[in-house]
């Protein structure tokens, strides 16, 4: 009894093995990590450059790469930049507080197009 008892476990061992393998291989085939990661990077050197043509190219290479792997671009990257033109924000721009709505009104400096940001959830995704 005992050594079917030891082989049944054998067997068990044995699938939770090849299951562990079949895991692997679906992490791989799913890359949001990675995706994430590199767009981190894209914005992070975008934030790094003054030029503001490379700054834009940036953006739109990071925004297609999104689109292609069907991730979202985390919030906080999201608020950075200007919708209409794709320019980052300067911190000397024009940002005006409305308490009621918890929101911030950014106008760009290049084009004049105006976006609310939500507070709130620029403070949860932190
Ligand atoms: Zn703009």
């Amino acid at each position: 009894m005992v050594k079917m008892k030891e082989s049944i476990k054998k067997r068990k061992e044995k699938k939770t093995k090849e299951r562990r393998k079949n895991k692997k291989i679906k992490v791989k085939k799913n890359p949001k990590i990675l995706v994430l990661k590199s767009l981190d990077y894209l914005f992070n050197s975008a934030l790094k450059i003054d030029d503001k043509d490379l700054q834009k190219e940036l953006i739109i290479q990071a925004e297609n790469y999104s689109k292609k792997h069907k991730v979202r671009i985390p919030y906080k990257y999201r608020v950075l930049y200007c919708k209409n033109c794709k320019t980052i924000y300067k911190e000397s721009i024009r940002r005006i507080k409305n308490l009621k709505y918890k929101t911030l009104n950014i106008t760009c400096e290049n084009c004049g197009f105006l976006r609310r940001v939500n507070l709130e959830k620029l403070r949860e995704e932190e």
